[in-house]
């Protein structure tokens, strides 16, 4: 069973955690972010795999109206909302009584609570984090879609596994690709190629991209996603953060990740080793794919999805991105590069949140699409350095949920501390200039 894990022993391969032990045949399930895109996925396999998955929480943010339909279908016992007043009002819809938690808190309970064998991380950005920890920091198996929670805190979270045996298993269809083409040979890996479709820009000329509009960017040729990794592929900043991803989750150096465009999106990464043989996953641009892997793991089911017809594709192609087109490439590559100060990588905090701002701020039309990297790399060259320190790790980690919450919570909060500061400094930059327009 270990040797599908990657990470066994080989000299480059260092897999974040080791693989899930003990999962039971019915697994106990937690979606924190169930009424995003990828939540939503999550339940549609749940739905078609009745005896294999049983969902027992449910986490959303404000979608009032996508949380009661999940709940009056798959009633957990344990719903979160983002506000007590969103929370309150859920509860006088449903058909039964239920206490409904809220806030960030809740969302860290629901990640720890005992009977939970699985948590889905699936919330959108850094406000993932602190779910994440807590599920890491329970021991649970953790199906982690929140590429920020690495992002921001990968060192962190392997910390975690290391002393509470938890597991991370990767949804990111990219990094999912990677882990299953690494299954069994985690050595003699020359490198990864993290493949990218190009997003709507692919092809696209500097002077063309002065114009793009968000209803623009938001039009990905191939995958049906949320609005903010849409525009985070638009921009590749999509691809900046899932190669810090990969370094956090495969431990292995940056200089061994390539990033590879492939505008049809069969083929969702792949491995190259040293002997010069490439493997690669191919498949359906279906994010349901990656995640049934996770929730099913190991085992592989059929479902209902639909097969890839290579012969319906046609042709492959593969092409390296422009990077002066995009510029958030290199942005991530100097977010790894810049000296760490002590525990947490800072840089890596400064580029996700000021791209998180970013696009908020691109989709309200306060900032053109070519300034969202102008912000970040800003945001990076004036407040880089910063030194980043989470509180330590105890030598016996907590065991209710509501200590366990409150740990993840004071690990998270230096880190959240720095996104706002981040946010703010963006914000400012963005006003300023507008102002002086
Ligand atoms: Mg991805």
């Amino acid at each position: 069973m270990t040797t599908l894990c990657p990470g066994l022993g080989g000299p480059i391969i260092d897999y974040i955690s080791n693989p899930p032990a003990n999962l039971p045949k019915t697994r106990k399930i937690v979606v924190l972010g169930s009424t995003g895109s990828i939540g939503r996925s999550v339940l549609d396999i749940a739905r078609q795999k009745k005896s294999a998955l049983q969902i027992i929480g449910l986490a959303g943010g404000r979608n009032m109206r996508e949380m009661s339909k999940q709940a009056e279908e798959f009633k957990p016992g344990h719903i979160a909302m983002q506000s007590a007043e969103i929370a309150n009002e859920l509860a006088a819809r449903l058909s039964w009584k239920l206490q409904i938690g809220s806030g960030q808190r809740a969302y860290a309970e629901m990640a720890a609570m005992p009977e939970a064998d699985m948590v889905v991380s699936a919330q959108s950005g850094g406000m993932g984090l602190c779910a994440t920890l807590a599920g890491v920091l329970a021991g649970k198996t953790v199906c982690l879609a929140n590429k920020e929670s690495l992002v921001l805190a990968g060192p962190l979270v392997r910390e975690i596994c290391a002393t509470s045996h938890a597991s991370i298993l990767p949804i990111d269809s990219e990094h999912n690709a990677i882990f299953q083409c690494l299954a069994g040979r985690g050595q003699n890996i020359k490198k990864i190629i993290i493949t990218a479709s190009g997003g709507p820009f692919y092809k696209k000329k500097m002077e063309d991209l002065a114009k793009i509009t968000p209803k623009d960017a938001l039009a990905h040729p191939t995958w049906k996603m949320g609005q903010k990794i849409s525009i985070d592929s638009s921009t590749m900043m999509n691809k900046a953060l899932e190669l810090i991803e990969a370094v956090q989750l495969f431990g292995v150096d940056k200089e061994r990740i390539e990033i590879l465009i492939q505008p049809q999106s069969i083929v969702h990464s792949m491995v190259e080793f040293v002997d010069g043989s490439i493997l690669a996953q191919l498949g359906m641009p279906d994010m349901r794919l990656p995640i049934a892997f996770c929730l099913l793991w190991p085992n592989a089911e059929p479902h209902d999805i639909g097969a890839l017809d290579l012969a319906k594709v046609g042709r492959l192609e593969f092409a390296r991105p422009d990077a002066k087109v995009f510029p958030a490439l290199s942005l991530g590559r100097q977010a790894l590069r810049a000296p760490e100060s002590e525990g947490l990588p800072s840089a890596c905090v400064i580029l996700n949140a000021a791209n998180e701002i970013c696009v908020e701020l691109f989709l309200d039309g306060r900032i053109s699409w070519t300034e969202i990297a102008m912000y970040v790399r800003k945001a990076m060259e004036e407040l880089g350095g910063v030194k980043l320190e989470s509180a330590k790790l105890p030598a016996v980690l907590p065991t209710t949920p509501q200590d366990i919450a409150a740990l993840a919570l004071e690990m998270g909060k230096p880190i959240m501390e720095l996104d706002h500061q981040v946010r703010n400094f963006v914000l400012k930059a963005a006003t300023q200039q507008a102002l002086g327009k």
